[in-house]
């Protein structure tokens, strides 16, 4: 038995705890534990405590036998055990608020599942649904605009409950209309609007689907080498990781499913991490076949689920978890292997403290365990592969498609030689030909574009002027069918001015595309055809997303066109052609990652095509038709990407050949924001340490949002315990008090 599971007790009485509160302060604070409190707490409870004058509730990590401080309160109670948090896990979080520069409290917390952050207690769920007579279109416009001068935050969440049917979720109008409260909810019910009744979470449905036949088809030559390795490391059951880089479509995921099977017949667990929006019925469905004890953990389970589930999983009633970027934490018994699959997406970096990113914690976590990891992507993150390289990761390799499946047939459109258009289409003439023939064959197309709304800009024909957020530095996009402008950073909106807010001229234009005016296009090029969107506008309620993916599976939509939500894991036999409408987005982005994140989104999106017999082909429209990650990507030639990339890295002395710590720096006011921040560099730097290379303080490139002027200062280092160091110094140094608001980001997927 490991004596690391079991949870040490509090004995002898009269003892200290030593307890991990969610604040941004380091240590643990004491508290006296009365011998009348019963049960009497463990190592790994979760307890509740006074904590600056407010009932709190913390996590014990040790006892002590003497306090800290002379004036110590007591524990009030201790919670149940479907909270208690395993000693393997907090040895993982400490390890996490370590390197990641956040406190155990908030690392602790961030490992359980919300409800059981709050103490288990289930909350009711809120629905709201519309009370007016006349739900007409009209009719809803009219009550927005009476509304709307005094209560324009009522104004929006009526219409948006209007949009989506007159009915929903109180949470989900909450996060669509960007609410930060239930107030202007309140204020629509008072106004007698709207009905907010509460319903216990029911459990979802749970889609049986058997679309795929339990028993496993039999290995190719490639699948089962990579399956023997994983099985040896296994038997020997030491601590491995593999990097499991397979094009898409070679199977990667029937690796997956027979590695799991190995460490289940061991009398293992298995966790499978994939990103939120690769977790499609489609996805689970596979896993579940083979898998009939499945635990899936996902963003849109009622609370009621998500507790039933974490108990399932402590218990050991579950073999396999499958989840978004939380499950690392999943108290699985006994780990047996890991598998991130699309290892290489930002998404598992979590952006708010702890901001940890899912695959380090992976690979850490496995070794604590003993597990095995298998990091999976058709583009592995430049970190995978340099680990690779440096044999801390076991290289396996898929280079084929299963079935000998062609890789489709790519060609670049550059944007900059079509011939002028009076009116801009977002669809070149060859991409409408080849959409053109793809309908008259009755296949399927899948057009992406990582930019939604309607139009990027609304510019002032006279002064060139576009529309700024109040808030923040950047241009309000145009929303068309909601009639809205709306900034994608904070979320305000306001209605499209007739005339140019700076000089008022009449006549603004909107310039640029987004998803829903490349669908506006589709729509009139081809009438005939059944064209969906797919994106954060157009899946805001629960089951839409998977509604437009089961229609589209099912041959009922002809197009579809999607952000980034389209790229991940969709597997359609009938899709032939996939056009990317603009391959430069993240290219122009002032961003070191900015071509990887390009050549992983092209590759990813191409793949889609072609996933049969039938062949495939990709057409990228672009303005840089010679950016290496462009070709690159075009050529499906990864590892000539990466050569010219790790140079780069290297010359320029950014990760995976540095670590990286970003300290953003924001305030209300400007000047006294820049003041800060050089402030935090003087502290740095006295630090003496040269072995910290540090840049900045520089303004951010999107200077200001959501009210607060920003500033970032990038330190670099080579080695590891340097950075160690770093991470540690700046946690205990550079932290200061509101309005001024500091913040550490390790290794950060994003540097806007
Ligand atoms: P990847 O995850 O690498 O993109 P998938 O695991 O989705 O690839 O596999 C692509 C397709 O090939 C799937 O439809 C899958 O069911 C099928 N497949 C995988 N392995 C085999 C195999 N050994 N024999 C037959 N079909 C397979
Ligand atoms: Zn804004």
């Amino acid at each position: 038995m490991d004596t690391a599971q079991e949870p040490q007790r509090s004995s002898p009485h009269g003892e200290f705890a030593r307890v991990a509160i969610s604040v941004p302060v380091l240590r643990g604070f004491h508290y006296r534990v009365p011998s009348t409190l019963s049960p009497q707490p463990m190592v790994g409870d979760r307890v509740r405590v006074f904590f600056r004058g407010r009932s709190r509730i913390g996590t014990v990590i040790g006892f002590d036998s003497a306090p800290e401080v002379e004036r110590v309160l007591d524990v009030q109670e201790v919670l149940g055990i479907e909270s208690r948090i395993p000693g393997p896990i907090i040895e993982l979080c400490r390890w996490v608020s370590e390197k990641f520069g956040a406190s155990l409290g908030e690392t602790l917390e961030a490992a359980l599942p919300p409800p059981l952050r709050r103490g288990g207690k289930i909350r009711r769920i809120a629905h709201v649904s519309l009370d007016v007579e006349d739900r007409s279109e009209g009719g809803i416009r009219e009550l927005v605009e009476k509304i709307e001068k005094r209560a324009p935050k009522q104004a929006r969440a009526l219409r948006i409950l209007a949009q989506v049917g007159g009915s929903a979720e109180e949470r989900e109008i909450r996060r669509l209309a960007h609410l930060d409260s239930n107030q202007p909810l309140r204020g629509l019910e008072t106004k007698g609007l709207i009905r907010r009744i509460f319903v216990e979470g029911e459990p979802e449905e749970v889609a049986g689907d058997s679309a795929e036949q339990a028993s496993p088809p039999p290995l190719t030559a490639e699948q089962e080498l990579a399956v023997a390795s994983v099985r040896l490391a296994m038997r020997r059951s030491r601590p491995q990781g593999f990097l499991l880089f397979g094009v898409t479509g070679s199977g990667k995921t029937e690796v997956y499913l027979r590695a799991l099977q190995e460490a289940v017949q061991a009398g293992k667990q298995g966790i499978v991490l994939v990103p939120e929006i690769a977790l499609t019925p489609q996805t689970v469905a596979r896993f579940r076949s083979r898998f009939p004890r499945i635990a899936v953990l996902h963003s849109r389970l009622t609370e009621r689920e998500r507790v039933q589930a974490w108990g399932r999983i402590r218990s050991g009633e579950v073999d396999v978890v499958v989840g978004a970027r939380s499950a690392i934490f999943a108290p699985v018994p006994k780990l047996g292997l890991l598998v991130m699959d699309e290892e290489h997406e930002p998404s598992f970096k979590q952006q708010s403290p702890p901001r940890y990113h899912a695959r380090d914690v992976a690979r850490k976590r496995a070794e604590l365990e003993g597990a095995i990891v298998i990091l999976g992507s058709a583009t592995p993150s430049l970190e995978s592969f340099v680990a690779a390289q440096q044999g801390e990761l076991s290289l396996l390799r898929l280079p084929n498609r299963v079935g000998g499946g062609v890789l489709p047939e790519t060609a670049i459109l550059d944007l900059g030689s079509l011939p002028f258009q009076k009116v801009p289409s977002a669809l070149s003439a060859p991409m409408k030909e080849q959409i053109h023939r793809t309908l008259q064959r009755g296949e399927q197309a899948i057009l992406f574009l990582n930019r939604r709304g309607f139009a990027r800009v609304n510019v002032c024909m006279a002064c060139r002027e576009s529309v700024q957020c109040q808030d923040c530095s950047v241009s309000l996009v145009l929303h068309r069918r909601a009639g809205r402008l709306l900034c994608h950073l904070c979320g305000h909106e306001q209605s499209v001015p007739t005339q140019c807010p700076n000089c008022e001229a009449p006549g603004m234009r909107a310039l640029g595309f987004g998803t829903e005016r490349v669908e506006e296009e589709l729509r009139r090029n081809f009438p005939q055809a059944r064209v969906a969107r797919m994106d954060s506008d157009t899946t805001g309620t629960r089951g839409s997303h998977e509604r437009i993916l089961a229609d589209f599976g099912k041959g009922e939509l002809d197009l579809l066109i999607g952000t980034q939500m389209i790229a991940k894991g969709l597997d359609f036999p009938r899709v032939t052609l996939v056009g990317i409408i603009f391959a430069d987005t993240s290219l122009s982005l002032p961003d070191y990652r900015g071509a990887e994140r390009t050549f992983q989104l092209v590759a990813q999106v191409a793949g889609r095509a072609g996933r049969s017999d039938r062949g495939g082909r990709v057409l990228v429209q672009t303005f840089q038709p010679h950016h290496p990650a462009i070709l690159a990507a075009v050529e499906h030639d990864y590892e000539k990407f990466v050569k010219g990339e790790l140079q780069e890295r290297q010359e320029t002395l950014y990760p995976p050949f540095a670590q990286l710590l970003r300290i953003l720096i924001s305030h209300p006011e400007e000047e006294r924001g820049k003041q800060t921040a050089q402030e935090v560099r003087e502290r740095l730097e006295s630090a003496g340490r040269v072995s910290w290379g540090i840049l900045g303080p520089a303004a951010c490139p999107i200077p200001r949002v959501r009210g607060r002027s920003r500033f970032q200062i990038l330190v670099k280092t080579e080695k590891e315990d340097d950075f160690r160091d770093l991470v540690s110094y700046a946690r205990s140094r550079v932290m200061t008090s509101a309005p001024v608001r500091v913040t550490l980001d390790v290794d950060p997927v994003s540097l806007l």
